[in-house]
Protein backbone atom coordinates (compact mmCIF):
# COMPACT_ATOMS: atom_id res chain seq x y z
CA UNK A 1 0.00 0.00 0.00
CA UNK A 2 2.57 2.77 0.90
CA UNK A 3 4.70 1.77 -2.01
CA UNK A 4 2.25 3.84 -4.75
CA UNK A 5 2.75 6.69 -2.47
CA UNK A 6 6.33 6.46 -2.65
CA UNK A 7 5.90 6.33 -6.42
CA UNK A 8 4.08 9.45 -6.40
CA UNK A 9 5.75 11.42 -3.99
CA UNK A 10 9.26 10.19 -6.56
CA UNK A 11 7.72 10.89 -9.32
CA UNK A 12 6.93 14.59 -7.64
CA UNK A 13 10.62 15.71 -6.87
CA UNK A 14 11.19 14.63 -10.51
CA UNK A 15 9.06 17.05 -12.07
CA UNK A 16 10.79 20.04 -13.86
CA UNK A 17 9.26 22.50 -11.63
CA UNK A 18 12.08 25.16 -12.18
CA UNK A 19 11.42 25.10 -15.60
CA UNK A 20 8.26 27.06 -15.87
CA UNK A 21 10.46 30.05 -14.29
CA UNK A 22 13.03 29.90 -16.81
CA UNK A 23 12.17 33.26 -18.49
CA UNK A 24 11.21 36.81 -16.59
CA UNK A 25 11.49 40.27 -18.04
CA UNK A 26 15.18 40.79 -17.11
CA UNK A 27 16.46 37.74 -18.56
CA UNK A 28 18.12 37.60 -22.00
CA UNK A 29 16.10 36.68 -25.02
CA UNK A 30 15.62 32.99 -26.18
CA UNK A 31 17.80 32.03 -28.93
CA UNK A 32 15.67 30.10 -31.55
CA UNK A 33 17.30 26.50 -29.35
CA UNK A 34 15.96 27.57 -26.37
CA UNK A 35 12.31 28.03 -28.25
CA UNK A 36 12.95 24.55 -29.68
CA UNK A 37 13.81 23.30 -26.51
CA UNK A 38 10.35 24.82 -24.94
CA UNK A 39 8.74 23.29 -27.62
CA UNK A 40 10.10 19.84 -27.21
CA UNK A 41 9.41 19.96 -23.71
CA UNK A 42 5.57 20.46 -24.25
CA UNK A 43 5.45 17.72 -26.63
CA UNK A 44 6.98 15.56 -24.12
CA UNK A 45 4.55 16.73 -21.28
CA UNK A 46 1.70 16.40 -23.38
CA UNK A 47 2.96 12.78 -24.37
CA UNK A 48 3.12 11.85 -20.48
CA UNK A 49 0.12 13.62 -19.67
CA UNK A 50 -1.45 11.24 -22.34
CA UNK A 51 0.47 8.39 -20.92
CA UNK A 52 -1.10 9.22 -17.25
CA UNK A 53 -4.56 9.73 -18.46
CA UNK A 54 -4.55 6.40 -20.38
CA UNK A 55 -3.13 4.80 -16.96
CA UNK A 56 -5.86 6.59 -14.94
CA UNK A 57 -8.70 5.34 -16.98
CA UNK A 58 -7.18 1.90 -16.90
CA UNK A 59 -6.91 1.42 -12.74
CA UNK A 60 -10.23 2.99 -12.64
CA UNK A 61 -11.84 0.69 -15.05
CA UNK A 62 -10.10 -2.62 -12.79
CA UNK A 63 -11.75 -1.00 -9.33
CA UNK A 64 -15.22 -0.95 -11.46
CA UNK A 65 -14.42 -4.65 -12.23
CA UNK A 66 -13.01 -5.33 -9.05
CA UNK A 67 -16.11 -4.47 -7.12
CA UNK A 68 -18.32 -6.33 -9.10
CA UNK A 69 -16.63 -9.25 -8.66
CA UNK A 70 -16.77 -8.40 -4.96
CA UNK A 71 -20.28 -8.05 -5.00
CA UNK A 72 -20.68 -11.69 -6.57
CA UNK A 73 -18.04 -12.69 -3.78
CA UNK A 74 -15.66 -13.76 -6.09
CA UNK A 75 -12.55 -11.26 -5.10
CA UNK A 76 -12.01 -10.38 -1.32
CA UNK A 77 -12.26 -6.99 -0.04
CA UNK A 78 -8.57 -6.44 0.16
CA UNK A 79 -8.39 -7.07 -3.91
CA UNK A 80 -10.87 -3.87 -4.19
CA UNK A 81 -9.05 -1.64 -1.44
CA UNK A 82 -5.96 -1.97 -2.85
CA UNK A 83 -7.26 -1.35 -7.11
CA UNK A 84 -8.62 1.61 -5.56
CA UNK A 85 -5.66 2.95 -4.09
CA UNK A 86 -3.76 2.21 -7.46
CA UNK A 87 -6.70 4.32 -8.95
CA UNK A 88 -6.27 6.61 -6.80
CA UNK A 89 -2.17 7.08 -7.45
CA UNK A 90 -2.78 7.18 -11.02
CA UNK A 91 -5.31 9.79 -10.63
CA UNK A 92 -2.86 11.80 -8.63
CA UNK A 93 -0.20 11.10 -11.36
CA UNK A 94 -2.63 12.53 -13.92
CA UNK A 95 -3.00 15.93 -11.90
CA UNK A 96 0.61 17.01 -11.70
CA UNK A 97 1.31 15.99 -15.52
CA UNK A 98 -1.69 18.14 -16.40
CA UNK A 99 0.28 20.74 -13.95
CA UNK A 100 3.43 20.09 -15.94
CA UNK A 101 1.78 20.42 -19.10
CA UNK A 102 0.24 23.93 -18.22
CA UNK A 103 3.93 24.58 -17.60
CA UNK A 104 5.71 23.62 -20.06
CA UNK A 105 2.60 25.91 -22.42
CA UNK A 106 3.57 28.92 -20.15
CA UNK A 107 7.39 28.35 -20.90
CA UNK A 108 6.77 27.83 -24.73
CA UNK A 109 4.23 31.04 -24.68
CA UNK A 110 7.28 33.28 -22.77
CA UNK A 111 9.82 31.76 -25.18
CA UNK A 112 7.84 32.97 -28.01
CA UNK A 113 7.03 35.98 -26.91
CA UNK A 114 10.90 36.86 -26.38
CA UNK A 115 11.94 35.37 -29.51
CA UNK A 116 9.01 37.83 -31.18
CA UNK A 117 10.34 40.67 -29.43
CA UNK A 118 14.30 39.69 -30.41
CA UNK A 119 12.82 39.25 -34.05
CA UNK A 120 11.14 42.57 -34.06
CA UNK A 121 13.80 44.79 -32.26
CA UNK A 122 16.51 43.08 -35.19
CA UNK A 123 13.82 44.11 -37.68
CA UNK A 124 13.80 47.93 -36.26
CA UNK A 125 17.23 48.04 -35.68
CA UNK A 126 17.88 47.09 -39.27
CA UNK A 127 15.40 49.84 -41.06
CA UNK A 128 17.33 52.45 -38.42
CA UNK A 129 20.51 51.82 -39.34
CA UNK A 130 19.27 51.70 -42.83
CA UNK A 131 17.59 55.09 -42.73
CA UNK A 132 20.11 57.02 -40.55
CA UNK A 133 22.05 58.78 -42.71
CA UNK A 134 25.70 57.78 -42.23
CA UNK A 135 27.38 60.78 -44.17
CA UNK A 136 26.37 64.20 -45.04
CA UNK A 137 27.98 65.88 -48.33
CA UNK A 138 28.02 69.44 -49.19
CA UNK A 139 29.22 70.03 -52.68
CA UNK A 140 30.14 73.79 -52.31
CA UNK A 141 31.83 75.84 -54.59
CA UNK A 142 33.45 72.94 -55.52
CA UNK A 143 36.88 74.41 -54.96
CA UNK A 144 38.95 74.24 -51.74
CA UNK A 145 42.20 76.14 -51.72
CA UNK A 146 45.08 76.63 -49.08
CA UNK A 147 43.62 79.97 -48.22
CA UNK A 148 40.10 78.89 -46.88
CA UNK A 149 41.96 76.29 -44.81
CA UNK A 150 44.45 78.91 -42.98
CA UNK A 151 40.69 81.63 -42.58
CA UNK A 152 38.66 78.65 -41.18
CA UNK A 153 41.70 77.84 -38.69
CA UNK A 154 41.80 81.32 -37.62
CA UNK A 155 37.88 81.55 -36.75
CA UNK A 156 38.32 78.16 -34.96
CA UNK A 157 40.85 79.16 -33.21
CA UNK A 158 39.08 83.01 -32.35
CA UNK A 159 35.77 80.88 -31.51
CA UNK A 160 37.44 77.77 -29.36
CA UNK A 161 40.15 78.96 -28.07
CA UNK A 162 42.16 75.93 -29.66
CA UNK A 163 43.57 75.06 -32.72
CA UNK A 164 41.47 73.27 -35.08
CA UNK A 165 42.43 69.50 -34.62
CA UNK A 166 43.50 68.47 -38.35
CA UNK A 167 43.91 64.72 -37.91
CA UNK A 168 45.32 64.49 -42.09
CA UNK A 169 46.87 67.51 -43.96
CA UNK A 170 46.88 65.82 -47.55
CA UNK A 171 47.38 62.49 -48.49
CA UNK A 172 49.13 60.27 -45.43
CA UNK A 173 49.67 56.83 -45.07
CA UNK A 174 45.83 55.84 -44.19
CA UNK A 175 44.52 57.12 -46.81
CA UNK A 176 47.41 55.35 -49.29
CA UNK A 177 46.06 52.13 -47.54
CA UNK A 178 42.24 52.88 -48.32
CA UNK A 179 43.75 53.70 -52.07
CA UNK A 180 42.40 57.19 -51.57
CA UNK A 181 43.62 59.91 -53.29
CA UNK A 182 43.29 62.68 -50.68
CA UNK A 183 45.58 65.38 -52.02
CA UNK A 184 44.56 68.88 -51.66
CA UNK A 185 41.79 67.66 -49.18
CA UNK A 186 41.80 68.07 -45.15
CA UNK A 187 40.31 65.68 -42.38
CA UNK A 188 39.08 67.51 -39.31
CA UNK A 189 39.16 65.26 -36.41
CA UNK A 190 35.51 66.29 -35.42
CA UNK A 191 32.41 64.25 -34.78
CA UNK A 192 29.81 66.03 -37.46
CA UNK A 193 27.31 66.50 -34.43
CA UNK A 194 29.74 67.85 -31.83
CA UNK A 195 29.36 71.46 -30.90
CA UNK A 196 32.65 72.06 -32.73
CA UNK A 197 31.81 69.60 -35.37
CA UNK A 198 28.56 71.37 -36.31
CA UNK A 199 29.97 75.04 -35.77
CA UNK A 200 32.61 73.80 -38.34
CA UNK A 201 30.17 72.26 -40.99
CA UNK A 202 28.07 75.71 -40.68
CA UNK A 203 31.42 77.52 -41.56
CA UNK A 204 31.68 75.45 -44.69
CA UNK A 205 28.16 75.77 -45.85
CA UNK A 206 28.11 79.56 -45.16
CA UNK A 207 31.73 79.68 -47.02
CA UNK A 208 30.39 77.64 -49.90
CA UNK A 209 33.43 75.17 -49.32
CA UNK A 210 32.62 71.50 -49.59
CA UNK A 211 32.70 68.79 -47.24
CA UNK A 212 31.88 65.28 -46.13
CA UNK A 213 30.76 64.29 -42.75
CA UNK A 214 31.22 61.01 -41.74
CA UNK A 215 29.13 59.95 -38.57
CA UNK A 216 30.61 56.83 -38.09
CA UNK A 217 33.27 53.91 -39.58
CA UNK A 218 32.53 53.53 -43.43
CA UNK A 219 34.54 50.20 -44.69
CA UNK A 220 36.87 51.45 -47.38
CA UNK A 221 36.08 55.17 -46.54
CA UNK A 222 36.65 56.47 -43.52
CA UNK A 223 38.06 55.10 -40.16
CA UNK A 224 35.83 57.05 -38.19
CA UNK A 225 33.49 60.25 -37.31
CA UNK A 226 35.40 62.92 -38.68
CA UNK A 227 34.83 66.12 -41.45
CA UNK A 228 36.81 65.69 -44.32
CA UNK A 229 37.45 69.07 -46.04
CA UNK A 230 37.38 69.40 -49.83
CA UNK A 231 36.06 67.15 -52.85
CA UNK A 232 35.49 64.16 -52.40
CA UNK A 233 38.46 61.92 -52.44
CA UNK A 234 38.77 59.85 -55.64
CA UNK A 235 39.40 56.04 -55.77
CA UNK A 236 42.95 55.55 -56.55
ZN1 LIG B 1 39.35 63.10 -45.92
Amino acid sequence: MPKGRCAFLGLLLLLPWGSARAHTAEEPMPSVPELRRAEANLENARAARRAAEEDARRAQERVERLRALYARGLVARREVEWAELEAQTAQARLAAQQEVEHWAEQALAHAREYAERAAHRERLSRRFSQTVVRIARFSGSGRFAFGDLAALMRAYQRRFGTPLPISAFGQTPTHDRLGLDHRGRVDVALHPESEQGRWVIEYLTRHGLPYIAFREEIPYSATGAHIHIGPPSLRK
